[in-house]
């Protein structure tokens, strides 16, 4: 198994702690991975700094001939980085395959296309005898700090658009998923220039720290949780950095009296629980009023309990366990909280097996300012609370501190239109959930975070505006 880093092009053991990865579908040990150390963080930035002196000035056709070479590596790689990705984080087989990897392929070579759309907006004589150019160029080398969820898709995230940009970086994977990412490292020495792409392990509050204080990184960019990002914004308050933040959600999914009851919970019994539920758009929090409430409980109740949890290679797993036990101790204990308010509709306990399993679960009238209604839960589980009309649907999902994902179902599209214009989150579906496509940002608002993963638009974080003048 590959456990070495890649700082300035070779490939590296950490020389820090030893830290434990184990399968979550046993809770047994894989991999015992060293930490990198402190110079070896102060090494990957150095390589980042120098190697920026010269891709920031490549064209965008090299930039994109490097993203294209990274997708054909991964497709080349495919049937090996998946079964990496299910060993570390416990997903069902081939799912991690067939779902995860051709978005992640696709990612680069989307990125490949936008890193040659980028252009100034205006060029012409706003002074006269002089001449004004827009530029838009990178904005240095970027610290890159990676969660445990999808990890090689959103490493995938994390990479592409700044590299498209013409910045350099460093990633830091997470601490508990490392190896798809370590792996690809590896796969990716050859492939790009020296030091444009440094892969380093470690703990957050070690190694990620370090990273994103930093001097020599000009921006931080973060996927993971608020906490993560508000570290992110104090990093780069000493210093005054850029920073990209995409953080936890907490996903309202509204029905009206008119929404199609079997297509949403059919797209919850999929989308709300096929990562064990740790995904950042989860439909997780379904409101509906009287006339829809107790025929949508019982629909999403009977789809949830056919789910078949499991390890990730038996036949027919939808599935898979939570990613560590302290995970699943976070999750249970929010069942737990809610269980003398609220009504547990399907599961509310662990699993069986060594494994870090607990069943798919949905709890039923729940408060709307509860506790589990309110806060990212981050695991298999979903609420369902009661609204009266639009007005109050509105009122309930936007008071929420998250911004991410939401969606909306009816059949009458003055409510979706009305909906998806006053709802304050950065992605709302209508009559579906969740469905990512690179052209289309992943965006956040409020405390889910700043800006957006994937689409043209996710340049932006990675890009200076500047303005030339010539005279003449
Ligand atoms: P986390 O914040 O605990 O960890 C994320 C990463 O940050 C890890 O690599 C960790 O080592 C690092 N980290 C932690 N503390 C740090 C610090 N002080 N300085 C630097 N780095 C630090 O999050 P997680 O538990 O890995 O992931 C789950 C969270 O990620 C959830 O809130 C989820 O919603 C969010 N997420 C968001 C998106 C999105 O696109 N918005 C996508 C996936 C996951």
């Amino acid at each position: 198994m590959q456990t070495k880093m890649l700082i300035n092009g070779e490939m590296t053991d950490g020389g820090g702690e030893a830290l434990e990865v184990l399968d979550p579908a046993t809770g047994k040990r894989v991999a015992q991975i060293s930490e990198a150390t402190p110079e070896q963080v102060e090494a990957a930035a150095v390589a980042a700094h120098e190697a920026f002196e010269s891709y920031r000035l490549s064209t965008p056709s090299e930039r994109a001939a490097h993203l294209h070479a990274i997708a054909d590596v991964i497709e080349k790689n495919i049937e090996e980085l998946s079964e990496l990705e299910t060993l570390d984080v416990g997903k069902p087989w081939p799912m991690a395959q067939n779902e995860e990897m051709p978005l992640t392929i696709d990612t680069f070579r989307f990125m490949a296309g936008a890193a040659r759309t980028m252009s100034g907006s205006a060029t012409g004589e706003y002074v006269a005898g002089h001449t004004s150019m827009i530029r838009r160029d990178p904005i240095g080398p970027v610290a890159s700090i990676a969660p445990w969820n999808y990890p090689l898709m959103m490493a995938a995230w994390k990479i592409a658009a700044p590299l498209a940009a013409g910045c350099t970086m460093v990633l830091k994977p997470s601490e508990i998923t490392p190896l798809a990412t370590l792996r690809l490292a590896e796969l990716l020495a050859d492939v790009l220039p020296r030091g444009v792409l440094n892969v380093i392990h470690g703990r957050g509050s070690s190694v990620g720290d370090r990273l994103i204080n930093d001097p020599r990184m000009e921006g931080i960019s973060i996927t993971g949780s608020p906490a993560t990002g508000m570290a992110a914004m104090r990093a780069a308050s000493h210093q005054i950095r850029h920073v990209h933040l995409e953080l936890g959600g907490k996903a309202p999914v509204i029905a009206f009296d008119d929404a199609d009851v079997d297509a949403l919970a059919e797209t919850i019994r999929f989308g709300s629980y096929f990562n064990a539920g740790q995904d950042c758009a989860q439909p997780c929090r379904v409101l509906a009023p009287d006339g829809v409430y107790d025929r949508l409980v019982a629909a999403v109740a009977d789809q949830v309990a056919q789910i078949r949890i499991g390890t990730p290679k038996a036949e027919g797993t939808e599935m898979g366990p939570i990613v560590s036990e302290i995970q699943r101790e976070r999750v249970a204990g929010f069942v737990d909280r809610a269980r003398a308010s609220a009504e547990i509709a399907v599961g509310g306990v662990a699993g069986e097996g060594s494994g870090f399993f607990y069943q798919p679960t949905v709890v039923a009238n729940v408060d709307n300012d509860a506790e589990i209604a309110t806060t990212e839960v981050f695991g298999p589980v979903v609420t369902i609370s009661r609204f009266r009309d639009a007005d109050d649907a509105l009122r309930i999902a936007n008071a929420g501190r998250y911004g991410l994902a939401s969606s909306v179902w009816t059949r009458d599209l003055s409510t979706a239109m009305r909906m998806s214009t006053e709802l304050r989150y950065g992605m709302t579906w209508v009559n579906t959930h969740g469905v990512p496509t690179p052209e289309m940002p992943w965006a956040a608002m409020k405390g889910s975070g700043t800006g957006c993963d994937m689409s043209v638009y996710s340049l932006d974080a990675y890009s200076a505006i500047r303005h030339v003048m010539v005279a003449h």
